[in-house]
Parts: C-alpha cells; structure tokens; sequence
C-alpha cells in the first residue's frame, strides 16, 4: 500500500479517509487526471495539467492552487511511491457539504486527492513483444459532455464491463449515427491504406493526452499521413489497424473486434512506425 496525498497531508492510502457528505462519492461531482510516471520521469504532465484547469472551470470548482503544487504534489508522490512504473491519480471533487442538495455549495473546500498505482511497463515497438487486444462494440450510452474528465464513470465502467464479460479487454462506442466516438476509457484510432484516421473532438470523447501527443509527433514526423475525420463502423470493420490509446497502455493494437479478425489478424507495420515514434519522443512534452 503506498502513500497518497489528501487536503493537504500525504498519508498511507489505507489511512485516508472522506466524508459521505463529499459530493464526488454522492454525485461523481468532481473531475480527474491519471499522469503516467516512468522511473521517475512524468509523460504529458503539461497537457495533462492544461485538460485538469479546462475540466475545473467547464464545472465551476475554484481551486486555488499554485502553479507549482501540482509538480510539486507529483513529484513527492513519485519518491513516496518507489519512482517504478506509476500512474499518478489526481482527483478534485467540488468538496463536502452538509446537505445532500444539487445545488453547489457556497464556501466549501474543494477535495483533493491523490495516489499512485503501479502500471505496466510502457509497450516496446516490437511487434513480438506487442500484447494485441480484441475488443466489444456498443451504442455509446454516456452522457452528452464526454470532454469533460469527469469522475462520475457509471457509463463507462458499464460500456467497459459489457466488453469484459465477452471476454474482451475494451469496447468501442458508436453514436446514433453509426459513428465511432472512442472506448470506454481510451481513443481510438484506425489506419485505412496507409492513413492514420481518428475522429475529430468534441462533446463525444475525451481530448486524451495520448491522442494529442501521438497525432503532434505524426504530422511533425510527416511520413505517415493523418486525418481527423468522422469514421463510420463499417470503416472501422474493413480498417486495416485498429489501435486504443490512453495514459497507462500508450498505443494498443486491437487484431479482433466483435469476434472478427482487424486485417490480417496480425499487428501492423503502421502500429510499428508509430509506436517507436511515440518511444522516442513522449518524454518531450
Ligand atoms: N477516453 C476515455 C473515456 C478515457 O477514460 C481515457 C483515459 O482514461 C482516454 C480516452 C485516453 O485519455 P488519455 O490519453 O489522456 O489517458
């Protein structure tokens, strides 16, 4: 069990408590950011920080903390933790009350708190050492302000669930229009002859970090050519690679969905290509 940070104090985890009254355990009421940490050495933690100030005023929490506290807070958390492989959690709920009404609060802290958890070693661009998903579809059930890094995850933890039980490790999601949005807790993207494909943002999928980071070094990179665009799911069954990013996994090839091989069935040339790039220039941002 390793130390987390609560309010101000770093405690070990299993001493930190919440009141029932702190409206994110009543009402999912606050936002969150998960910071992938490699022997010490933070991914992202600048556009993880920018998603953070965005996700506390879209909800209206005034949180007055210093430019420096959150480095601060992660880099002790990173010598508390062992410095390994960690997913740094950061966690701010609108606070506790003492009556259980929607309305916000006036005059109360918000909460802040924070843990590491070990993750697994970032992938290797290798497509041997590469570990494929296959994965569930589903209509997208989520509310309409998915951009939003909410800790109210009931929709997800449902759509991630419905994957699991077919034995699956993620589901992709689909809108009304037969449009993929994302996964329940990545992005996605899709390769069709030769061209990186990923949907455009907006209300329907989280800006992941991930997703930033690997479409920034593709289009600098320039070799391999990109586009944001709606993707339908007859695209994504006829796509030559499907692959899921997020924070802890980097890019994931996906080989089957739904029970149907992606391609060939194999991890692709493409998922290579833009893995090492991602290998090599993560730690720049
Ligand atoms: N989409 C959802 C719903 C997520 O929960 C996550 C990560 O948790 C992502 C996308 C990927 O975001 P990131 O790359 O910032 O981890």
């Amino acid at each position: 069990m390793g130390i987390a940070f609560l309010n101000g104090s770093f405690l070990p985890i299993e001493q930190a408590k919440i009141s029932p009254m702190d409206r994110g355990f009543l009402f999912g009421d606050g936002i969150y950011e998960v910071v992938p940490s490699y022997q010490g050495k933070m991914v992202g933690f600048k556009p993880h920080m920018e998603r953070m100030k965005h996700g506390l005023s879209a909800i209206g929490i005034p949180l007055d903390w210093s430019q420096q506290q959150w480095p601060d807070l992660c880099h002790r958390l990173i010598e508390e933790n062992g410095s390994g492989n960690l997913g740094l959690y950061l966690h701010i709920s609108r606070g506790t009350d003492s009556s259980r009404s929607h309305g916000f609060p006036k005059a109360v802290d918000p909460t802040v708190f924070a843990y590491a958890f070990e993750i697994a070693p970032p992938p290797i661009a290798d497509k041997a050492m590469a570990k494929p998903y296959s994965v569930s579809t589903a209509r997208d059930m989520r509310w309409e302000r998915r951009h939003i890094k909410s800790t109210a995850l009931l929709g997800n933890v449902l759509h991630f669930q419905y994957g699991l039980e077919r034995g699956h490790g993620e589901t992709l999601l689909y809108n009304a229009d037969n449009e993929l949005t994302e996964a329940s807790a990545c992005n996605v993207f899709v390769v069709k002859n030769g061209t990186v494909l990923t949907p455009p943002l907006d209300h329907q999928k989280l800006p992941g970090i991930t997703r930033f980071m690997l479409l920034d070094m593709l289009r600098k990179d320039g070799r391999i050519p990109v586009e944001e665009r709606a993707i339908t799911m007859d695209e994504v069954a006829g796509a030559d690679e499907v692959w899921i990013t997020s924070s802890s996994k980097e890019i994931v090839p996906v080989t089957e969905v739904d029970g149907v091989p992606v391609g060939n069935g194999q991890v692709g040339d493409i998922w290579l290509a833009a893995q090492t790039l991602y290998s090599a220039n993560k730690f720049n941002y």
